[in-house]
């Protein structure tokens, strides 16, 4: 969990838009069943859904991944589920005109007590593998577009690491990736 939350640069809070909810979570003596959504007349959240692409991230104990979002023309929305293991998620909202522009939500991710997120266009996402070999599921509703793919770097969220940014696991990608005072988001796409 977050070792403190003085001084931090960010307002702690929840972001509009988000909705996180339990992943229901069945053991017998076989091992478990977990759903991370269901669509329908009583959905797990209330948003229009359609998957494009499923994939996986698996992560040594003190990766840190993020922030990362995929932007306008190719926006993506995102549903995040805890496959296994245990992570510290991070959501970040960038979206100027919203009322929780720059606001944070922090979400314990953890195999035993499973939850899903899903996660709006404009609001970048990140996280800390807490356990080795943590696997979480990404649901996004389009394509990657790599020339729509938007980043801010970690120091976003320095203060609410379990251990310091510095001896995170991090891309060389993930590294580079501009500060948020300083971050303005740009396409290579043509609308
Ligand atoms: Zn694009």
């Amino acid at each position: 969990m977050p070792r403190e939350f003085e001084d931090t640069k960010v307002i702690i809070g929840a972001i509009d838009g988000v909705h996180v909810w339990p992943v229901s979570n069945h053991k017998d003596l076989r091992g478990r069943l977990f759903k991370v959504y269901t669509d329908g007349p009583h959905p797990s959240f209330p948003e229009n859904f359609e998957t494009f692409e499923h994939f996986f991230t698996e992560s040594k104990e003190g990766v840190f991944r993020g922030m990362h979002f995929q932007g306008a023309p190719h926006a993506a929305t995102k549903v995040i589920s805890i496959v296994r293991g245990e992570a510290l998620d991070f959501l970040l909202d960038t979206r100027k005109d919203s009322k929780t522009f720059a606001h944070v939500q922090t979400q314990a991710l953890n195999q035993d007590s499973p939850v899903s997120i899903y996660i709006p266009e404009g609001v970048a996402h990140g996280y800390i593998a807490l356990r080795e070999g943590t696997i979480v599921s990404y649901r996004q509703n389009v394509a990657f577009c790599e020339s729509c793919d938007g980043g801010i770097n970690g120091s976003i969220v320095e203060n609410l690491l379990p251990i310091p940014l510095k001896e995170t696991i991090r891309s060389e990608r993930d590294l580079h990736l501009k500060e948020f005072a300083s971050f303005s988001y740009t396409s290579k796409c043509s609308q």
